[in-house]
């Protein structure tokens, strides 16, 4: 049998809570993964001054696959956002995040089944920033107004929008081959290129074309605000939707909402080589110790992560377990309950119990 090696974050906030149930169902639906255990985030901050140690990049590099449970970014001062660095020091330049509705689940619609990729590194994220009233952003504003005769306000902030070829060639293409992989029939481009002709105009531009080579799978685009309400009224239309950065946060949040919430968002962050498998949601920090919080949206990823490394029958045995304790809606946590303080709510751990229990 396949010993796997697997790099685990268990994160701060709720991300120890949550990662140790999710460590003890793939254990019991029978996948032996020998898990090197790598700390980060703010107690690693206050202990060793970094909050992701050299050691824990080593450790994804060397093992190719990681588990991570959330990590809290402070707001204003501290330490620059662990993820947004993991993501950047790695390259994972796509961001996947399946949104489907399970049977049972307070959500809107029952019939959502969408994936959402996102480019992870470019847009508005670059991290191109110019702070009002610095001496680079007047000359910069007094830049723009000398190359295109069009005036910037002279008390503005400004942050700069990349969208680049490769890196649009290549989420374009993430999407593709990610729609052919798992039987997808559809891909939707989305941007906003009547408006930003250089950035999102590129964005299409080269979607058009990938989708070329990809005859069999049916491709269309949208204009994001039209894709917002599309699909809030009729998400069933929609299938793979490939966005720049920015729109992809949005979008993945609002069909998180579609599907029932946090607690039921999964995500992975995928580059060329290596893959971070975490929840949509953050640290909870409210809640941190109270065994509250769901860990279905912690173990979706790392049914993502199992799919990812061939070991599929237990990802479906798992899937399967999940679905129907939220279909009968009894061993599950405060957010899935009809109202927040319903005394039959279980706890985190219970939940990985119960999961263990019908594997
Ligand atoms: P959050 O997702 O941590 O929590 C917001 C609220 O959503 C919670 O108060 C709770 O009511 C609910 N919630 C979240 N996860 C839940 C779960 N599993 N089960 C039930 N309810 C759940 O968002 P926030 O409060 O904005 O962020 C807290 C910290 O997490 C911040 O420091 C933020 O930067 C960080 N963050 C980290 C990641 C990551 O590590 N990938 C992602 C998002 C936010």
């Amino acid at each position: 049998m396949t010993v796997h090696d697997i790099t685990l974050i268990p994160g701060d906030g709720v991300g120890p809570e949550i990662t140790d149930a999710v460590v003890r169902v793939i254990a019991g639906a029978g996948v032996k993964v020998n898990w090197d255990v790598q700390h980060a985030g703010t107690d690693v901050f206050e202990a060793e001054g970094v909050p992701l140690p050299a050691r824990v990049i080593d450790s994804i590099k060397k093992n190719k696959i990681a588990l991570k449970g959330p990590v809290t970014t402070p707001v204003g001062t501290g330490f620059r956002s662990v993820n947004v660095t993991l993501r950047q020091e790695l390259d994972l330049y796509a961001c996947l995040r399946p949104c489907k509705s399970y049977a049972g689940a307070r959500c809107v619609y029952p019939n959502v089944d969408l994936v959402v990729v996102r480019e992870n590194t470019e847009d508005l994220y670059a991290g191109i920033e110019f702070q009002k009233d610095r001496k680079e952003t007047l000359e910069l504003i007094d830049f723009i107004a000398s190359k295109t005769n069009k005036s910037i306000r002279s008390d503005s902030g400004i942050s700069i929008k990349p969208i680049s070829v490769f890196g649009t060639e290549r989420i374009v293409r993430f999407a593709f081959e990610y729609a052919v992989a798992n039987g997808r029939k559809k891909v939707t481009s989305v941007h906003k290129a009547n408006i930003m002709k250089h950035s999102d105009g590129l964005f299409l531009e080269v979607a058009n074309t990938v989708a070329k080579s990809y005859p069999d799978i049916e491709y269309e685009d949208r204009i994001i605000d039209n894709m917002c309400m599309q699909l809030v009224q009729k998400p069933e239309l929609y299938d793979v939707l490939v966005l720049p950065n920015l729109y992809g946060d949005i979008v993945s949040d609002l069909a998180a909402g579609l599907i029932g919430g946090l607690g039921l968002a999964p995500g992975a962050n995928i580059g060329g080589e290596m893959a971070v498998f975490e929840a949509t949601h953050g640290s909870a920090p409210k809640y941190k110790g109270l065994n509250k919080v769901n860990p279905m949206a912690m173990m979706l990823s790392a049914i993502m992560m199992l799919n990812y490394i061939g070991e599929r029958e237990a990802a479906a045995r798992i899937d399967a377990a999940i679905a129907s304790i939220i279909k009968e809606g009894k061993h599950v946590t405060y957010d899935m309950k009809p109202t927040p303080n319903d005394p039959t709510a279980v706890g985190t751990s219970e939940v990985a119990d119960e999961i263990i229990r019908r594997l």
